[in-house]
């Protein structure tokens, strides 16, 4: 049989990696505690320390010892010891932030786009960019990379298939924007946005991000790994079908879970509900709203007053959601599901109680799982965060 040769740069950056994890999980380590977590001879973490010393990336001091003689050197990582830049497009604007070491945002930065061409928008990320590091001048010669998350269909981290938001095609947005910067570049789809919702010191192996906003979507993280599909379309929750011969779905179909609980469909059902005299939604001022995002924000409030409308309506979209998850949980195995997005902010509650009861009598032998439900926690900075997690990774 033919031995693969040994990569000993592959091995040293390996060893590198596992040493920049145990600290980020453990906080602090002695170079005893350090080996006897890694398994790592005193030689090997002897050279691993003393480079990533020299990198900047981990900052040694003194400990404590009730013993006479030399007191321990303790390690961690050293949060400004590298940085990274993340950057999200949206339909009219950039949205770009510095994160250090340990994912802590330094400092954001948005600037509105008008012109929507790859070209304009490469040249507000440079932009901006520019004046990120203008802001913060140590970052500068730290900063690793540059992850930027697009919505869309994107290939090998660099070419932007699709994008119906931005309107590309076809765009090699990384070569573009490579161009123009002289700090590395990595293009990402909207999944890292999951990223934002874990500790970067021990994130989840198996996890469902459900968000539920303007659409209804999933990304999965199975054994480690963020998945994709074939043609990437993994996680279409919203497009499971509730209802057949219900109404019609953005995608063509009928009944899909879009059509059910999405923001606008809410916002649309409670519009209607009022026009039929269901809904007498009295001091919520619902009636002048006109995004989905303020009508849900309104429901919110209505909800949280006990309001008998809006809380049977948050237990009937919670009781769609709880089936098509389940579903998804006998098929993925999850450990945690986390949910995001404007309607599940507005009405978490009752979702997590009712997807808690379906599992009961919807998921396969859920009596020996263990499963968390969570709330995301990052808000508007999901893609930002989770883009720069991504580099510094
Ligand atoms: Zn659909």
């Amino acid at each position: 049989m033919k031995k693969e040769p040994v990569d000993f740069k592959d091995i040293a950056v390996q060893n590198e990696k596992l040493v920049i994890t145990l600290l980020r999980r453990h906080g602090v380590l002695s170079q005893t505690q350090l080996r006897k977590y890694s398994g790592l001879s005193m030689s090997t973490s002897s050279s691993i320390i003393a480079r990533l010393r020299g990198k900047g990336y981990i900052i040694e001091t003194k400990g404590v010892s009730s013993k006479r003689g030399a007191k321990p050197v303790n390690l961690s990582i050293n949060p400004g010891g590298c940085y990274a830049v993340g950057v999200e497009l949206r339909t009219d604007s950039v949205y770009a932030g510095l994160f250090d070491f340990n994912a802590n945002l330094e400092g954001d930065i948005l600037k509105s786009v008008s012109d929507k061409s790859p070209e304009a928008v490469a040249a507000a990320v440079k932009e901006t960019v520019g004046m990120l590091m203008a802001d913060y001048p140590y970052a500068a010669s730290r900063t690793q990379g540059i992850g930027v998350a697009i919505s869309g269909s994107i290939r090998d981290n660099s070419f932007v298939v699709l994008s119906s938001p931005l309107g590309w095609k076809n765009v090699d947005f990384k070569q573009l924007l490579s161009g123009m910067l002289d700090i590395p570049v990595v293009i990402y789809p909207t999944q890292v946005r999951m990223f934002a919702e874990m500790d970067i010191e021990s994130p989840h192996r198996n996890m469902v991000y459900v968000n539920i906003g303007n659409g209804v979507g999933s990304h999965v993280i199975l054994d480690g790994h963020l998945c994709g599909g074939a043609t990437g379309r993994i996680g279409e929750i919203g497009h499971v079908v509730m209802i057949p011969q219900g109404k019609l779905c953005g995608c063509g179909n009928r009944g899909c879970l879009e059509t059910l609980i999405s923001g606008r469909a809410i916002a649309r059902r409670i519009r209607e509900d009022i026009g039929k005299g269901l809904c007498q939604p009295r001091g919520f001022d619902i009636e002048n709203c006109d995004l989905p995002e303020t009508v849900i924000a309104r429901w919110s409030e209505m909800i949280a007053a006990g309001d008998s409308y809006g809380v049977a309506l948050a237990r009937e979209v919670a009781l769609y959601l709880s089936r098509a998850v389940s579903v998804m949980v006998n098929i993925c195995d999850p450990q945690i599901i986390t949910l995001a997005g404007y309607v599940a902010q507005a009405c978490f509650e009752h979702l997590k109680e009712a997807i808690l009861e379906t599992f009961e009598t919807d998921v396969y032998n859920y009596s020996e799982r263990s499963i968390k439900i969570t709330k995301a926690r990052s808000g508007n900075l999901a893609l930002i965060k989770g883009a720069a997690i991504s580099i510094l990774q």
